[in-house]
């Protein structure tokens, strides 16, 4: 099974290597922050992040009189462990848990969804999928192979079906049947800020509907490679679907992995899961720990 390692390789022997390089090697002083702000821009920590992270630094450079490259970068470990950390977790309390996820096409939402089942299942619970995606027969389908991969059911409905009424079936039907879990697609659409908001307020009334004792929880998609571009348009996508959490796809596929820390302060949201690979085990828990330790070793 992959670890976070691995799924950082490309990040960690391209910019990060740079980073650690350059903090290893040089005299602590205003070259090394400047060069070091600018590393972290291009591992598309993003600019913002970036400044206040060499500033956070700096700080504690002066005052823990550090002195040598290497207990600086293991004060930037820190600082981004610090960064990373969220504040509680997942809520999964409810009779049953539903985990709404949203996401464009492509970002790996469907794999995504079955990744999940497949490592709740694998803990222990009984998961359940609805196939909420109605908008593309083909985003059903694809789900269908998915749950049959992982062994668990699948509620769907035709094309064109009402999501929430998919979802409502789901959950109604998980929580009769003792089910923990139901992990739900949604045809959450970026082109409409408004038909999203009202969209995912229905579903949401939905699922209390079927269960009053159901907890909610909305895991955004996003996938890696595209990085700090994708974040504006998340922005406001998050705000309007109400997310609670982030999956970052793909980061296997890209050296920016430095994007996981942006996005985590752009949209103020924890970083929940991260895809590492396109089979059905390649999602790992985030742990600020360990992505810390992989980032800079
Ligand atoms: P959707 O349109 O958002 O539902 O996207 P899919 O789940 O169909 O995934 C799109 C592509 O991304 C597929 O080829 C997946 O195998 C690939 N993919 C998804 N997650 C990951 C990941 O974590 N790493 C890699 N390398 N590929 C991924």
């Amino acid at each position: 099974k992959k670890k976070i390692n691995d799924g950082l390789e490309k990040t960690r022997t391209g910019f990060f290597a740079g980073i650690v390089n350059t903090l290893t090697n040089s005299q602590i002083d205003d070259d090394l922050y400047n060069d070091l702000e600018e590393q972290l821009i291009l591992a598309d920590v993003g600019p913002d992040c970036a400044i206040r992270l060499v500033d956070e630094l700096r700080d504690k450079v002066r005052e823990e009189h550090l002195k040598t490259g290497e207990q600086a970068l293991k004060a930037l470990r820190e600082l981004i462990r610090l960064e990373m950390s969220p504040t509680d977790d997942l809520d999964l309390s409810g009779k049953p848990a539903v985990i709404l996820v949203i996401g464009v096409n492509g970002v790996g939402k469907t794999t995504t969804i079955a990744k999940l089942a497949y490592l709740y299942k694998d803990l222990g619970k009984k998961v359940m999928l609805a196939a909420g995606d109605t908008f593309r027969a083909a985003a059903s389908e694809q789900l269908e192979l998915w749950a049959e991969r992982a062994e668990v059911p699948l509620v769907k409905a035709g094309e064109g079906a009402d999501p929430a009424a998919v979802i409502f079936d789901a959950v109604k039907s998980a929580a009769a049947k003792g089910y923990d879990m139901v992990i739900a697609d949604t045809a959450g659409r970026l082109h409409n800020k408004k038909g999203l908001m009202d969209e995912l307020s229905k579903i949401t009334r939905s699922v209390k509907k079927a269960s009053p004792e159901a907890s909610l929880e909305v895991l955004l998609v996003l996938d890696a490679i595209t990085g700090q571009n994708a974040i504006s348009q998340a922005q406001e996508f998050c705000r309007a679907a109400g997310a609670t959490g982030v999956v970052l796809t793909k980061l296997d596929g890209t050296p920016k992995g430095g994007c996981v820390i942006g996005v985590r302060q752009k949209l103020g949201l924890p970083i929940r899961f991260v895809g590492v690979g396109e089979k059905i085990d390649d999602l790992l828990f985030f742990s600020a720990t360990d992505f810390s330790e992989a980032l800079l070793p």
